[in-house]
């Protein structure tokens, strides 16, 4: 899979490719002969894990805000794939934090996590995964480095500017049909500059009220 990645450009860095190769993301799925494949997969609660050419592109767009030390918030962690990936890049004199607004999603995240290469990170605590809104961020460890969000929200929340380091990077799909990617670069004066990606197709950041009903 990560060959596959490479050989069309959106693996270029040998620390994505790492990650990438040492959490096997078919321990984050029910389906394993699935897992490589690349697409989205239900994931049960309405929602999908992404397709692993998103995974390894958000990876790629974050990688230098991804460096052993740094901190990550990852919103809408889901199944914990790419959470995982991240502590594994941050090391353990990093972060990785997940959030995630479903129990269920958060309990079995945990599982998934303790059968990966990124279990000593939880076991040690550089890599935990909460419930809560992620709309509100994670204040407890912020400012990051990087925040990577799962989920396609109307706009940009305030939140998670706010908890941006300054040089910090920020990737979120942002729209409800029509989605963008975005880049936002927080300068060091706490302005942020805002690139689109490319369209992209997220499940909403939005309520577990409105998930759960599939609004
Ligand atoms: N990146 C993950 C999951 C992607 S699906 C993976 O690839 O496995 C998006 C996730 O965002 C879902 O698990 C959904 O439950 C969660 N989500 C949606 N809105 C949320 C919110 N407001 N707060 C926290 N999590 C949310």
């Amino acid at each position: 899979m990560v060959e596959n990645l490479q050989n069309h450009g959106i693996v270029t860095s040998d620390e994505v490719a790492k990650a990438m190769e040492a959490v096997d993301r078919g321990v984050f799925v029910t389906d394993r002969s699935s897992a490589y494949v690349d697409s989205p997969m239900s994931i049960g609660y309405n929602v999908t894990i992404s397709a692993p050419h998103m995974h390894a592109m958000c990876l790629q767009l974050l990688e230098k805000h991804l460096k052993p030390g740094m901190r990550v918030l990852d919103v809408g962690s889901g199944t914990g794939y790419l959470t995982a990936c991240f502590a594994v890049m941050v090391g353990t004199e990093g972060r990785a934090i997940g959030v995630e607004h479903i129990p269920e999603l958060v309990a079995s995240s945990v599982k998934n996590i303790e059968a990966s290469a990124a279990s000593p990170f939880l076991k040690e605590g550089s890599l935990a995964v909460h419930v809560g809104d992620g709309r509100q961020g994670w204040a407890e460890f912020a400012p990051y480095d990087a925040i990577h969000v799962g989920a396609a929200a109307p706009e940009i929340p305030e939140a998670l500017i706010d908890q941006l380091k300054p040089g910090g990077r920020l990737v979120i799909p942002v729209g409800n049909i029509f989605q963008d990617l975005q880049v936002v670069d927080k300068n060091s004066d706490g302005s942020v500059s805002i690139k689109d990606e490319t369209s992209v197709r997220y499940v909403p950041l939005t309520s577990r009220e409105a998930q759960l009903r599939g609004d």
